[in-house]
């Protein structure tokens, strides 16, 4: 059978190794922690750095297309390994989602609706930002992840000082949009140019990391989860993009906005392994292999709920720090109920914020999806902020 590489070794990379185990390919996953998921799940883990040229060199040797889980692999490292195989998606693409001002100025050059932005790469643009722009958000424009690396300013001053906590790294100054929800579009592109795109999730953050997904998304109308996907595969031609992306988006006064693209599968897709008749890994499983796309179809409607690390220890216990005790959370809370599936990446060590699984509610009525993945989030101890 033919063997695949993955870069990154995380949670998407190994629902990705699981995908491809069940269509029968082989996975290789380079990942520099010898812990990581997906090389626990792996056929072979090369444990080394991207820019490792004798692990990319066996990459190239022995599989027959490459792909990412990780948007901050380095465009070097696809580049390189380009001349050798296919590489889906490609380093341009790879290249504008880990970079917010790239990533910005598409948005911008292809008519794609977006938060007001100004490039920020020195104090002097900060003091030229329009007014407008506060109150903002500053974001780094590069590795930032899970609300890290952001700060929320409400005046230039502030913004200022942000950037030099920030050690005046290239950054992004986002008008604060007021948003009346969020919602994402997962899809997948062949190399034909057919696009299939996931019902759209409805997602809510808290500490500004998701906490739950629902599909199909609640708040919205009909019309805008369609132009919600439009755009979406407005942004995958442009793109050029070959396997599976998402696009995150805004809902503010009622019109969409997009907030950012991940060249990967997304958190917010994870519903679809059990709630739809294809899933996002095994759609990149078929975009990367030149296969013909699945049905991205879901059968029930499902609401995701994630799993952090903070529910593995009990502050009301002591512990060696100011977590508390460590315990594994009893999972009987959760296996007791019928509909809901339970997923656990495997990781060795639980930390706060850290995501160490998660569960899918499915259900014929979208209405009871939610109660049932509700209690069942307060069941296991998953305390609203
Ligand atoms: P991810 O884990 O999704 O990659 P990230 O660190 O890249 O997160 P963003 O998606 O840019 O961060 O922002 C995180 C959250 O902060 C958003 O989902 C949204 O709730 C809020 N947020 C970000 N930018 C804005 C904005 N311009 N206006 C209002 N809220 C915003
Ligand atoms: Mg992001
Ligand atoms: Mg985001």
């Amino acid at each position: 059978p033919a063997t695949l590489g993955m870069l990154g070794g995380g949670q998407l990379g190994r629902f990705f190794v699981l995908a491809a185990h069940e269509m029968g390919y082989k996975v290789w996953v380079l990942d520099p922690d010898q812990n990581s998921p997906a090389g626990k799940a792996a056929d072979r883990h090369l444990c080394a750095a991207y820019e490792d040229f004798g692990a990319l060199d066996q990459l190239a040797q022995h599989c027959a297309a490459i792909t990412t889980e990780f948007e901050n692999v380095p465009a070097a490292t696809l580049d390189y390994l380009a001349k050798f195989l296919p590489v889906r998606p490609s380093a341009d693409a790879v290249g504008i989602c880990q970079n917010r001002v790239a990533e910005k100025m598409f948005l911008q050059g292809n008519g794609v609706p977006h938060a007001a932005f100004a490039a920020i790469n020195s104090l002097d643009d900060l003091h030229k930002a329009p007014a407008e722009l506060f109150p903002g958000i500053l974001k780094v424009a590069r590795f930032g992840y899970d609300g890290k690396g952001q700060a929320r300013v409400a005046s230039r001053e502030e913004a200022i000082a942000a950037f030099q906590a920030f050690q005046q790294e290239a950054c992004v100054l986002e008008q604060m949009l007021q948003l009346d929800y969020e919602v994402s579009v997962v899809l997948a592109r062949d190399e034909a140019g057919n696009t299939q795109s996931f019902p759209v999730a409805e997602n809510a953050h808290a500490k500004g990391i998701l906490d739950v997904s629902i599909a199909p998304a609640r708040s919205s109308s009909p019309q805008l989860r369609q132009q919600a996907q439009q755009l979406a595969e407005h942004i995958a031609a442009q793109l050029g993009y070959i396997g599976t992306l998402a696009v995150e988006f805004f809902v503010s006064h009622g019109a969409l906005y997009v907030n950012e693209m991940a060249p990967r599968p997304h958190n917010s897709g994870h519903y679809t392994v059990d709630a739809c008749i294809t899933s996002q890994y095994e759609q990149q499983v078929r975009a990367l292999c030149g296969l013909p796309l699945g049905d991205p179809r879901a059968h029930s409607a499902a609401v995701m709920v994630n799993l952090l690390g903070d529910i593995w220890y009990d502050p009301s216990q002591p512990g060696p720090d100011s977590c508390g005790a460590y315990r594994e959370p009893d999972w009987s809370r959760l296996l007791s109920i019928p509909n809901l599936k339970l997923h656990l990446y495997g990781k060795h060590h639980a930390r706060p914020g850290r995501k160490m699984g998660h569960f899918t509610v499915v259900d014929a009525d979208p209405v009871k999806a939610h109660a049932v993945a509700m209690a069942a989030r307060a069941a296991i101890g998953i305390k609203d902020e």
